[in-house]
């Protein structure tokens, strides 16, 4: 039956919750769960089995969905482990190189992958309507964004304030490489009028804040998605697995792919 999940990376703030919520679901079998080898210690309260190596667990389960929230070399090892042995893999780690991007595109021609650097329906449905707003306010608004995470993120920007900024430059006909501009400090001189910018703070136990501010003339509109809690993503990866069972690989699939 197809409905077996794998999580990796279940010790991890993301990992673990996707785990308790796969086990709440009646639909939904935990199949297995993964951490780094030294870190194995306490996973039998999760009853399934367990193994620092994914493909150990892949060739006891046979066809599944994998759930990844790791690191972008962890997560590339996990999209390989998959495409090796005919399992398909959700995946929502942040902080790929262009370069990584590509592998993962590579194997998704192999294996049926999905990948979604904000899993919550909020900040995809604002990636939907953002280009529309800005085309309504025309070129007189200066576009800046801003991402508010916990002290333990380690990448930055957010994989989500790179996407929402990617998706607003290309709405406006820009490459965000040339106009982006991530820090400012100094005599910088005046904001060039293309200039995106895109800041970061981070600090506490924020689960993830965005901003898009629009800056005009006399006035500004302020954009803001505001993640409760981690349950939002979990739910969102829970989706995508359960939407990505029985398709077809080909293309890296994206939350777009599914709203649509
Ligand atoms: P975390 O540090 O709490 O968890 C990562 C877990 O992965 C850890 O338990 C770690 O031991 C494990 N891990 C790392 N390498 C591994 C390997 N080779 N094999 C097995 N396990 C391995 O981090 P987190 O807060 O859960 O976030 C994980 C990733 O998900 C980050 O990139 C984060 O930005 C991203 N994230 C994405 C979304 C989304 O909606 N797409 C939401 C939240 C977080």
């Amino acid at each position: 039956m197809d409905n077996k999940i794998v999580v990796t990376g279940v010790k991890g703030r993301m990992g673990g919750t996707i785990a308790c919520l796969v086990q709440e679901d009646p639909a939904l079998e935990l199949a297995g769960v993964v951490e780094k080898a030294d870190r194995l210690h306490g996973l039998e309260k999760y009853n399934c089995p367990s193994a620092g190596d994914l493909s150990e667990i892949l060739s006891r389960t046979g066809r599944c969905v994998v759930i990844d929230f790791t690191s972008p070399e962890a997560s590339l090892d996990v999209a390989a482990a998959c495409a090796a042995n005919k399992a398909s893999a959700v995946m929502g780690t942040t902080g790929f190189s262009s370069g990584q991007l590509e592998q993962l595109e590579k194997l998704a021609v192999e294996t049926p992958l999905f990948w979604a650097p904000n899993m919550s329906v909020g900040i995809n449905a604002l990636l939907k309507i953002l280009p529309d707003l800005l085309k309504l306010l025309g070129d007189k608004y200066d576009l800046e964004l801003m991402d508010i995470h916990h002290k333990f993120k380690k990448d930055a920007p957010s994989g989500t304030a790179l996407k929402l900024a990617q998706v607003l430059a290309a709405a406006k006909g820009l490459n965000l490489e040339d106009y982006g501009v991530f820090s400012r400090k100094g005599m910088i001189g005046e904001r060039g009028a293309r200039e995106i910018g895109v800041q970061t703070l981070r600090g506490g136990d924020v689960t993830g804040d965005h901003t898009v501010y629009f800056l005009g003339p006399g006035e500004r509109i302020e954009v803001t998605h505001r993640a409760h809690s981690r349950e939002t993503f979990a739910q969102g990866a829970i989706r995508a697995a359960k939407w990505i069972m029985g398709k077809k690989s080909g293309k890296l699939y994206t939350m777009t792919d599914l709203l649509t």
